[in-house]
């Protein structure tokens, strides 16, 4: 009795001279190889050539600044919230006086930490996130050799001062 209904007869007639000799069979195989030196190649020379991204692609984060160039993220914690991963933590700090053009908010991040090998990408931080502060790019996230160079910190994920760019 059949258990599945995947099964194939097996041939099991003695081999003719042709089969014997192999060479059709290698013919054959020849003849699909050179079939498929002429066709569109699936591969790209990665990373010289790069395949586009779909337009549902989540990448590194970002963590944005204002048209002034002042850091958005108010420390709420909302993005932790949301994260399934648990992969963000932070550490607010109230603004002082004179700081006015650094941070947006009376309350800032002191600290900003997101465990990119936790990280599913899912994007829910972004979506929580009340500020417009973090959101995903489409920058790949880069490999590497030690657990702790996949923390990423404040520092690895604001986008440069806009008008420090300009000044350059
Ligand atoms: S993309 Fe998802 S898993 Fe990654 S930090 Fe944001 S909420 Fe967490
Ligand atoms: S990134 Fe957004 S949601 Fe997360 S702490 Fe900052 S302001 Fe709140």
């Amino acid at each position: 009795m059949k258990l599945t209904n995947r099964a194939a007869n097996i041939n099991r007639d003695p081999m003719t001279f042709g089969e014997k000799i192999y060479i059709p069979a290698i013919a054959k195989g020849l003849s699909i190889t050179v079939g498929h030196i002429f066709k569109k190649k699936a591969t790209v020379q990665y990373p010289e050539e790069k395949r586009p991204f779909s337009p549902v692609f989540r990448g590194l984060h970002v963590l944005n600044r204002d048209e002034e160039g002042r850091e958005r993220c108010t420390a709420c914690g909302l993005c932790a919230l949301a994260c399934p991963a648990e992969a963000i933590t932070m550490e607010a700090a109230e603004r002082k006086p004179g700081e006015e053009k650094m941070y947006r908010e009376e309350k800032y991040a002191a600290k900003y930490e997101i465990n990119m090998l936790r990280c599913i990408f899912c994007g829910l931080c972004e979506e929580a996130c009340p500020k417009d502060a973090v959101y995903l790019s489409e920058t790949v996230m880069p490999t590497n050799y030690t657990r702790a160079s996949f923390i990423y910190k404040k520092d690895d994920l604001l986008i440069p001062h806009p008008h420090k760019q300009e000044s350059k």
